[in-house]
């Protein structure tokens, strides 16, 4: 495990962003007529929302894909899932909700590290622990357009906040590509 500093640039687009978990044993629950249930347990009233959600993330080295999981995202939107999903309606998976969306562009300090995945050599840069370091910047202009197909050719953002800390560590890559892909579902699935 690491730290970085680092910028959400983007929620990565058709990947969730919550799951439910049952309360009595943390597997998957899925609604159901009756209630929540999950493969031991059933008619339950209301299951464990967490947060899980697939980013881009830069920091002034480079820039790669990070899923942010429920610690993380709870301290940097500042509410548990539960309120995002029940108290202010943001029921759909997949349509990121706008608490989430104001992190976008905000330097975070992030407690990262590296899943194993399925995939033979590759891993998931999983962000574990967050905390907002920097209060929201004004817009400066539009925000970062970044294609994950050139994670090299990238220009330098924030290059001012580069000497921010020495003792936390960059992003870049000893192999580059590496982190490309992402693989939220597998996560989901331990
Ligand atoms: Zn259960």
């Amino acid at each position: 495990m690491f730290t970085c500093e680092a910028t959400i640039v983007s929620f990565i687009k058709g990947k969730p962003w919550y799951y439910t978990t049952c309360t009595e044993c943390r597997r998957k629950m899925y609604k159901t007529n009756e209630g929540w249930l999950c493969g031991s347990h059933e008619n339950l009233p209301e299951p464990k929302f967490m947060y899980c959600a697939s980013t881009t993330i830069v920091d002034h080295t480079d820039s790669t894909t990070a899923t942010l999981f429920d610690e993380a995202l709870t301290s940097i939107v500042g509410q548990p899932c539960r309120d995002i999903v029940i108290q202010e309606g943001y029921t759909d998976h997949y349509q990121v909700p706008k608490p989430l969306l104001e992190a976008v562009g905000r330097l975070i300090s992030m407690h990262v590290r590296y899943l194993k995945s399925p995939m033979p050599g590759s891993s998931i840069l999983a962000v574990n622990r967050a905390s907002i370091t920097q209060p929201l910047v004004v817009t400066q202009g539009t925000p970062p357009s970044l294609t994950q197909t050139t994670p090299n050719g990238q220009k330098e953002l924030r290059s001012n906040q580069s000497a921010t800390s020495t003792t936390t560590r960059k992003l870049s890559f000893t192999e580059p590509g590496l982190f490309l892909t992402t693989y939220t579902t597998i996560v989901l699935q331990h």
